[in-house]
């Protein structure tokens, strides 16, 4: 069993900060988190992924999901992106009063 808090590599793109917590993006209908730590988010997705592994296939939207966000129209549960995309809404509104 493997020790230490590293994340592999290939959760990096998967994990996003938010003033909240760490969430961790998933293919499925909710993202995971907050989480207080990214190995915390990382672990929820080692295990998410474990779960959903061959239930859902890749679908071509997810590299869009993942470049261009669109909030308005968002049917995910617990959308980490949403929640990025209002914490940045609001950062600019304080900026701009
Ligand atoms: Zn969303």
């Amino acid at each position: 069993m493997r020790t230490g808090t590293s994340i592999p590599s290939e959760h990096r793109g998967r994990l996003l900060h938010t003033i909240y917590g760490w969430y961790a993006l998933t293919r499925e209908q909710a993202d995971l988190g907050p989480f207080d730590t990214a190995e915390k988010a990382s672990r929820a997705l080692t295990r998410h992924i474990h779960i959903y592994r061959g239930l859902n296939n890749r679908n071509p939207d997810d590299q869009a999901r993942m470049h261009l966000h669109d909030t308005e129209h968002c049917q995910r549960n617990n959308c980490a992106l949403c929640v990025e995309a209002k914490v940045a809404q609001h950062s600019m509104m304080l900026v701009a009063v």
